[in-house]
């Protein structure tokens, strides 16, 4: 039965190029521990032939921390708990600081993150005023997660010139209610359909260990396959203190690699990131084995609220995989 799913993964997603569909998704999710090296390994492989062996790196910074009126139950940025995330702007000259902080890492992408429902006018000016700012003195491609937008927020984007746009799913559909109550999962559909239909590249993702069954985290994995983004940020939910969701128990090590895989064998060509709760849920080992299990992709340095892992740490485990870091040119 499971030497079945692993060569029907082989053909179809290796040899093919088409990702599996969500009762073979769930059927991954399910496989005993023993056969997760032979999965990671196919994973390897299926990254290697669609994607090829560069690692895209990419820094963040939270322009607007805290203070949201949303209710995500996983964020410590919502203004509707206790959480200790005080509400903070950034200003123009320290955004460029970390433009050029992260342009020394190597990386490619800068991604300018703001907690909010969608943006308003002023949130909207400060946008153009940094990226003006950042364009005129580094070298990067920058993007944007800024919440919700409108048809006329994505085109001003647009004409900014920003590259690409975050916005999550989160969570699958079924379960989106008992992850957000202020906001549907419909509402952030269709904000990620105009983006893409406005020519940014899409970066649409979610977070696991939410408390959602394993069939719900296939279905994610088939949602964002439909909706084809460019980049899939996967998150491992880090319960925060004072959130809804702050008991809810890490992720085990072997489901998060199970993850990793299953969307890698969702979506053979798209970039697959690590983004925020790797460390508390795999700690450094599980770092090497999804970058050996399907992910192409990695934040450097701090994410909005928690820190990460130092980048050197990041930069030296590539270089001794032997994945190199995509160039700015080659994104553009
Ligand atoms: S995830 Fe975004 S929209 Fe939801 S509470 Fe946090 S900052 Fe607000």
């Amino acid at each position: 039965m499971t030497e079945d799913l692993l060569a029907r993964a082989r053909r179809q997603v290796l040899e093919g190029g088409d990702g599996l569909g969500y009762a073979d998704l769930a059927e991954v999710l399910r496989l005993p521990d023993a056969e997760i090296p032979a999965l990671l390994e196919l994973a390897h492989d299926v990254r290697m032939r669609w994607c090829g062996p560069e690692i895209e790196v990419e820094g963040i910074v939270s322009l607007k921390t805290g203070g949201c009126p949303e209710d995500c139950h996983f964020c410590s940025q919502s203004g509707q708990f206790t959480s200790p995330v005080r509400a903070v702007w950034l200003n123009i000259p320290e955004l460029v600081e970390a433009a050029k902080q992260t342009a020394a890492t190597g990386a490619s992408e800068f991604c300018i993150v703001a907690a909010v429902r969608g943006p308003d006018v002023r949130l909207m000016s400060q946008v153009r005023e940094g990226l003006r700012a950042i364009q005129a003195e580094v070298d990067i491609n920058i993007a944007c997660s800024l919440g919700m937008l409108t048809q006329e927020q994505v085109d001003e984007l647009v004409e900014m010139g920003v590259h690409r746009y975050n916005h999550n799913l989160e969570s699958a559909k079924s379960y989106f209610p008992e992850v957000a109550t202020t906001h549907s999962w419909d509402e952030r559909w269709s904000t990620c359909e105009m983006v893409r239909a406005a020519g940014m590249e899409l970066c649409c993702g979610g977070i696991v260990g939410m408390g959602e069954t394993l069939e719900q985290r296939a279905e994610l994995a088939t949602q964002l396959a439909e909706l084809r983004p460019h980049e899939v940020p996967l998150n491992f939910l880090n319960p925060r203190p004072g959130t809804p969701f702050a008991d809810l128990p890490v992720l085990e090590a072997a489901d998060a690699l199970r993850t990793i895989a299953a969307f890698r064998l969702a979506l053979p060509r798209t970039i697959l990131r690590y983004a925020g709760g790797r460390e508390i849920t795999l700690g450094d080992l599980g770092t090497r084995e999804g970058l050996l299990g399907g992910i192409n992709a990695v934040i450097v340095g701090n994410y909005l609220t928690t820190l990460g892992r130092d980048p050197k740490d990041d930069l030296e485990l590539l270089d001794e995989l032997q994945m190199p870091i995509k160039e700015l040119s080659k994104t553009l």
